[in-house]
């Protein structure tokens, strides 16, 4: 087979054979890498920006590596896609806003200096909800991205750049930004892997901020192994992070092979209300498989699931209104021009450069941090917060995983949810529990409907117990029909 043809389906584990036995040079790889993914991107939009530039040049110290007989790496040769909200030294970064447009990074994000440590290739940046606000990434300033599987369905959000990307070929995997699920999501509606860390696990250290203490960096894959190896790279401690933490990272890829007979699962009663849904029954089905490889399945009850959305839209949109009150017109990029006064100049600045639903959240976030709400809505949601966190604590006093679906439906069509904010919200509730209490969460693809739509399930495990979790997706993924 051409390279060419290769490569929609090459693996982190074909690419390092191939460079080894000198099938193809990293340099060789990126080129067709680059061509491919231009030519294919506008059936999908899903790359807002190539950086062919820097992709060649981490290419080549690849190959300088490889002639020199040293390890070229982890990710060598790897072409990665990263989500426009991850800052990309000298490379444009724009969170999918005409804020940023034009703005250009001094600094690479941490993340992102462990991916050119291992050897990966970033070939662009990807596209997604304005400052991965949303659910279906049509909040993007620069059009909406096209599901693979169907083009008229959105591929979700706000990560659908990078789900679409690897599920499309045009990356072999990426990373994306998860605060309510926008990892989770996607890949869900798109058939690709996707995991969400512990809080903690991954610096958050150039991130561009939409809600700190919910947001985290994730992967996107086509298989479970190359999602522990990217999640490999990524995670530690970062001293320019201080919310990242200090706890050792176990050799995720090791763990895989674990085996799962006799872990306990527990299936959430409020997860699966309505059990007669395409999506659960494939959900159900999937936990089949796992009862078959000798897992123990048992009902479980986790009573503050049903309060998440709100807890979660009044937390998200208050730390919102703050992240992005430094988008005033003076630092970055995007100033309104004309404007009389200096507060005219802010006004205008934040009216014409913010979209409609960064607009709504902000509004949103400050009202409930304002002096009189505060104590009704922004207190009131932290204390749901502490039990939703504590649902999840007792949970796994019983269980060591949970099993539940990502979304209550598959992908939908473009434009069928843009007209009504609250039912876009309340899409989510599957996947806001878990940012709430900062437990490490994934989507595995689980099958698709009779119409042809992937489904994912979500597996979600202790903090920090990103192995137990990657484990049992191996052992799924392998086994499944
Ligand atoms: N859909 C959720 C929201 O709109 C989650 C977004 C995210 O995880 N970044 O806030």
């Amino acid at each position: 087979m051409t390279l060419a043809l290769e490569i929609p389906k090459l693996t982190i584990g074909s690419i390092r054979e191939g460079l080894l036995k000198r099938r193809f040079s990293a340099t060789e790889l990126t080129r067709e890498a680059l061509r491919f993914a231009e030519a294919e991107n506008p059936k999908t939009n899903a790359y807002l920006h190539f950086c062919p530039e820097r992709a060649l040049s981490a290419a080549r110290s690849v190959d300088e590596k490889l002639a020199r007989g040293e390890d070229p790496g982890l990710l060598a040769g790897v072409p990665v896609a990263v989500k426009d909200v991850i800052v990309t030294k000298g490379v444009r970064t724009t969170a999918a806003s005409k804020m940023l447009a034009d703005y250009i990074p001094p600094y690479d994000a941490t993340a992102v200096e462990c991916l050119d440590a291992a050897g990966a290739v970033i070939l662009g940046k990807t596209n997604c909800d304005e400052f991965a606000m949303g659910s279906s990434n049509e909040n993007s300033a620069f059009g909406p991205v096209r599901n693979p599987v169907d083009p008229e369905r959105v591929p979700g959000g706000s990560s659908g750049g990078s789900a679409a990307a690897v599920a499309q070929g045009t990356a072999v995997v990426s990373l994306g930004s998860d605060t309510g699920g926008s990892v989770r999501q996607p890949a869900s509606f798109c058939g690709v892997v996707g995991l969400t860390p512990t809080y903690g696990r991954v610096s958050r250290y150039g991130l561009i901020a939409f809600a700190s203490s919910l947001d985290h960096i994730g992967v996107v894959a086509r298989n479970v192994s190359d999602t522990a190896t990217l999640l490999q790279v990524i995670a530690g401690r970062d001293e320019r992070d201080s919310t990242s933490a200090a706890v050792p990272v176990p050799d995720y890829m090791a763990a895989l092979n674990g085996g799962v007979r006799g872990m306990k699962i527990g299936l959430p009663r409020e997860y699966f209300k309505d059990p007669d849904s395409e999506t659960s029954k494939l959900v159900l089905d999937g936990v089949e498989v796992l009862k078959r490889l000798g897992c123990e399945v048992r009902e479980i009850s986790m009573p503050h699931t049903e309060y998440a959305v709100a807890a979660y839209y009044i937390i998200c949109t208050a730390e919102a209104s703050s992240n992005l009150a430094r988008y005033d017109g003076v630092r970055y990029t995007f100033r309104s021009r004309d404007s009389e006064t200096l507060a005219d100049m802010y006004r205008n600045t934040r009216g014409e450069g913010f979209g409609a639903e960064c607009k709504r959240r902000i509004m949103l976030g400050t009202y409930v941090l304002s002096a009189g709400y505060y104590d009704a809505y922004y207190l009131k949601a932290q204390k749901v917060r502490t039990l939703i966190a504590r649902d999840f604590t007792e949970a796994f006093r019983e269980v060591d995983a949970l099993i539940a679906p990502v979304s209550p439906f598959p992908a939908f069509k473009l434009g069928e949810k843009l007209d009504d904010p609250m039912q876009m919200y309340l899409s989510d509730i599957y996947t806001i529990t878990a940012s709430l209490a900062g437990v490490p969460c994934m989507s595995v693809p689980c099958g698709v409907t009779s119409g042809g739509l992937p489904v994912g399930m979500q597996i979600l495990t202790r903090h920090f117990d990103e192995a137990g979790m990657l484990r049992l997706a191996y052992a799924f993924e392998r086994n499944r029909a």
